[in-house]
């Protein structure tokens, strides 16, 4: 059957940060006889900010989850679960050979922890992405270690000092305390640079490195991880360090479909786009959050800009069909930063100042839930 009513289709390709805005702004203003339609390779998104939290268990899942089919459904938009290999003009072409055609098309598929430089043995070695399943992944491989007969605690390194980093470190070593008495383990958080959380404020990095050594999360910088195998890490000066399971957090890397779309790329492969977030390429194509990088601009791959370049997405949408001028996204220069240190606290950075306690854990919880439940409508909403 034909279909008379839309005469264009807009495509989003991921529906993460950025993308889930476009979706909810639909159902109040859906733009005229054109079509929504979102791929994804999941049937939920995970907001990242939350994700520490589940490891810690703080929270379950599901609180930091957005059901897509449930908020797509609910704003009349049409999702498709599958997993896309390659674009063909104005065609994304998927695995088991549908193809969906576009009009306009916005990628915003995220990043994957990089490898870049890090030989691995894949059993030793997790990544956080996707982050849909990371915490079933996580439990398999635990439960497979505990029942290989071990004498001795099971070795969890974290590779990678940054926020996330130093965060999952924080809140895996709250998760693994619970079961400490059955499971021993000891956990480690190797970073090449000499100071862990080198962006940020001296006194911020203080605070983080006394809470991992508080919690016996042996810290090891200036050094490279060269390979993950099974058993150890081997770092770039010939040592290694014993290791069973080992999580990168190494910094964002592009997704391997992004070189499958025929569009521009930056030095390290993410989409370029000017700063109205379409593709370089001149083509009625945006990239956004991590997938993007706009030119000349040096713009930090965090949720953060993700979720600023949502209004700008949905206006240039809009000002792309109606053939106006688009907006420029201008990423501001500072954002709160909140590290939930997996206990009853968090730490936290604004313009430099840094502060620590219980009532900053509630503040990134209500921050962090107030988001979420934006894209978690109810029946009556
Ligand atoms: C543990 C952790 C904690 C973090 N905490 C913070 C924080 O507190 N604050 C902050 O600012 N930033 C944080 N970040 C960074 C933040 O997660 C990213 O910058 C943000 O997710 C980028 O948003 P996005 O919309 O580009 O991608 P995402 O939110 O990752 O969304 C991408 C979506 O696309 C889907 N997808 C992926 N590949 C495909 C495909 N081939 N086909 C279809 N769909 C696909 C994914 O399943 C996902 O749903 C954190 C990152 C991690 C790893």
């Amino acid at each position: 059957m034909s279909d008379t009513k839309h005469t264009k289709t807009i495509l989003l390709l991921g529906v993460g940060h950025t993308h889930a805005h476009i979706v909810r702004n639909w159902k109040r203003n859906p733009i005229p006889q054109t079509k929504l339609v979102c791929v994804s390779n999941f049937p939920t998104t995970v907001y990242s900010g939350m994700l520490p939290g589940v490891l810690a268990g703080q929270f379950p899942l599901r609180a930091a989850e957005i059901d897509l089919q449930r908020l797509c459904d609910w704003a009349g938009v049409e999702l498709v679960i599958g997993n896309v290999t390659h674009r063909s003009g104005r065609q994304l072409i998927l695995a088991d050979g549908t193809t969906i055609a576009f009009d306009v098309l916005s990628v915003g598929i995220g990043s994957i922890p990089s490898t870049r430089g890090i030989e691995i043995a894949h059993p030793a070695c997790l990544s956080i992405k996707p982050m849909q399943d990371f915490t079933k992944r996580f439990g398999e491989r635990l439960d497979r270690l505990r029942f290989q007969n071990r004498s001795e605690p099971i070795k969890v390194s974290i590779i990678g000092g940054g926020m996330a980093g130093c965060e999952i470190a924080l809140c895996l070593q709250a998760r693994l305390s619970q079961t400490a008495t059955e499971i021993p383990f000891e956990l480690k958080l190797i970073h090449d640079a000499e100071n862990i959380l080198q962006s940020e404020p001296s006194r911020f990095r203080r605070r983080v490195s006394k809470e991992l050594k508080s919690r016996n999360i042996h810290l090891t910088t200036g050094h490279r991880v060269r390979e993950i195998s099974i058993g150890a890490l081997h770092l770039e000066d010939g040592s290694t360090i014993p290791n069973d399971l080992a999580i990168l957090a190494s910094g964002a890397a592009p997704p391997p479909l992004l070189s499958q779309l025929e569009l521009p790329r930056d030095d390290n492969g993410f989409l370029l786009t000017d700063d109205s977030l379409q593709s370089t390429s001149g083509e009625p194509v945006f990239a956004v959050g991590d997938s993007g990088s706009i030119q000349h601009k040096s713009v930090p791959k965090a949720g953060v800009y993700a979720v600023r370049q949502g209004p700008i997405l949905w206006d240039n949408l809009q000002r792309l069909m109606d053939g106006k001028t688009p907006k420029k996204f201008e990423p501001q220069e500072n954002f709160l930063k909140l590290m939930n240190f997996g206990n009853r606290s968090a730490a936290g950075v604004w313009r430099g100042f840094s502060f620590q306690g219980a009532w900053a854990l509630h503040l990134k919880n209500w921050i962090d839930r107030s988001f979420v439940q934006k894209y978690q409508p109810s029946d009556k909403s």
